[in-house]
């Protein structure tokens, strides 16, 4: 009974503190469209961008393989201002990041709920199949790591229908991600980039009703947390000095976001990185009778993957052995295989069904807290569940989205597309995709910055919060936070948000 007041006490605190949704949109400030007007900012954003490694290597013109193109830098896209958030609705995120961290420990720990959920895709999804495969391999050898470290990010869009005024703002979460959560380092940044826009120039010309205040840009820690959470793994291994490894794809252009993070390693803790490909590691990289893994004669005592997620990171055998190599070594990955496993959409999906969450958080309050940020996920496969779901999809395709098990953008299917797919599809090969209700998020009208020029645009954001977990072999918990955030923004008339996939652009809150 007492847990069930809790409960109850909790989400009513919440809805009190809250605006409605007429509130949060009518203290939006509104940008000027014209943007003939906007000019004079191009050079002080784009410098300032330079000046603070808010860049990317160029796009690879198509069949150029010259040497300076590896030194052909472009500003990054970004938001030339803020986009607004509701101020509530972001703390809340922020503070359910650590709860979000230990779930997804607690999932990834227990071996039987992967299994059967993993299981339950069937034979359609190679790429997962493969990967699961690693992971029981792994388990036949006992391997064993001297830490756990997560670099997660909790992505969520806002609910917030011009249509129920009355209603109360909801960020829904879109995605759990635990592998090569990518522009922490950009975004914390990019934040920078506002904060001086504001202080630079009041962002005259550009506000055109209401106003800004410093106090509504919140200070964005997610320029240091990943270095600082790797290098407390580090620390567990035992041997200072030894070397990080930062698995990486061969033709990478988000580098600098990456390289910050190398930065922090060094400068902050005087470790350093170095940077090869799956197939490199194959290479150069050589296992001891111990089972550690070294790199010319240095110690490799974490991997941390930003690669490694799609199956275009394993165009070979070369690659799967290159992560083989390292996953049987005492080398922690970030993340390791069951992390990997854990980020699954089937898992997302499954968590959101009766009695899931509740497996894994015993307190009521908190599996509601949790269960507050679902939207309706469902099977596709031949269960009645599943057998429902398609049918629903099928006559309402507007109110979903269809998701495969991929990771990177640029994979799910929408709207009017849905029908087919699902009619294409054989049963075999929907087990390996997921029914998801779409969030329908608030549009508002910015002025994006890409390629040196100003688009005017209405857009709709999406927030990802980032989190840190380590653990050491025993278990016990040495980091649980959550490791700043990120905006990104895109044209509220696309449906996918990727900024590597080219859809976003990279951009800060503006709580309201
Ligand atoms: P990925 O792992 O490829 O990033 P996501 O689940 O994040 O996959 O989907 C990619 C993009 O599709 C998101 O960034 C978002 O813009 C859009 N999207 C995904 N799920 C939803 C949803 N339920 N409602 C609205 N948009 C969505
Ligand atoms: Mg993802
Ligand atoms: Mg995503």
């Amino acid at each position: 009974l007492n847990q069930l007041c809790n409960r109850t006490n909790l989400l009513y605190r919440i809805r009190q503190m809250s605006s409605t949704t007429r509130e949060f949109l009518a203290n939006r400030p509104t940008y000027a469209q014209d943007v003939s007007k906007l000019q004079p900012f191009i050079d002080l954003a784009v410098d300032w961008q330079a000046s603070h490694g808010v860049v990317l290597r160029a796009p690879q013109l198509s069949g150029a393989d010259a040497p300076w193109l590896k030194a052909a830098l472009t500003p990054a896209p970004v938001a030339l201002a803020p986009s607004p958030i509701p101020r509530t609705e972001f703390e809340r995120v922020v503070q359910l990041q650590p709860i979000l961290n230990q779930l997804f420990h607690r999932i990834a720990n227990d071996h039987e709920f992967l299994v059967s959920t993993l299981e339950s895709l069937g034979s359609a999804d190679e790429f997962t199949a493969r990967v699961f495969k690693m992971y029981l391999d792994q388990r036949e050898l006992n391997v064993e790591k001297p830490a756990v470290i997560g670099v997660h990010r909790s992505d969520y869009l806002i609910d917030a229908p011009a249509a129920e005024p009355a209603s109360v703002p909801r960020a829904k979460q879109v995605e759990f991600n635990t592998i090569a959560a990518s522009f922490a380092s950009l975004s914390s940044l990019v934040g920078d980039l506002h904060r001086f826009l504001l202080a630079r120039t009041g962002y005259e010309g550009l506000i055109e009703s209401g106003s800004i205040e410093p106090s509504q840009l919140p200070t964005n820690e997610s320029l240091t947390s990943i270095a600082d959470g790797i290098a407390a793994g580090f620390s567990l291994y035992g041997n200072s000095g030894a070397v990080v490894v930062m698995v990486v794809q061969p033709n990478e252009r988000n580098v600098y976001d990456q390289r910050w993070v190398e930065t922090g390693l060094w400068e902050k803790h005087h470790i350093k990185t170095i940077r090869l490909s799956f197939a490199e590691v194959l290479e150069k990289c050589t296992l001891d009778e111990n089972n550690r893994l070294f790199i010319n004669g240095e110690e490799i005592a974490v991997a941390y993957y930003r690669s490694g997620y799609a199956p275009t990171d394993f165009p070979t055998e070369q690659e799967w052995q290159g992560r083989w190599l390292i996953e049987k070594s005492r080398t922690v990955s970030v993340p390791n295989l069951a992390y990997h496993l854990a980020g699954c959409k089937k898992i997302q999906q499954v968590l959101a069904q009766p009695g899931v969450v509740e497996r894994f958080i015993d307190d009521l309050g908190t599996a509601d807290l949790v269960r507050e940020c679902f939207v309706g996920l469902y099977p596709l496969d031949e269960t009645k569940d599943g057998q429902d779901a398609v049918q629903t999809a099928k006559s309402n395709p507007d109110k979903y989205v269809v998701k495969p098990q991929r990771e990177g953008g640029g994979y799910n299917t929408y709207g009017g597309d849905i029908p087919p797919l699902l009619e294409k599809l054989s049963a075999e090969e929907l087990r390996g995709y997921i029914l998801m209700e779409l969030i329908k998020a608030p549009g508002f009208k910015s002025v994006l910055l890409r390629d040196g020029a100003l688009f005017a645009s209405e857009v709709v954001s999406e927030l990802g919060i980032y989190g840190i977990w380590v653990s050491d072999a025993s278990g016990s918990v040495v980091v649980n936070k959550h490791g700043g955030h990120l905006l990104r923004t895109k044209s509220s008339d696309v449906y996918e948000g990727g900024v590597a996939a080219g859809f976003a652009v990279i951009d800060s809150p503006l709580l309201v």
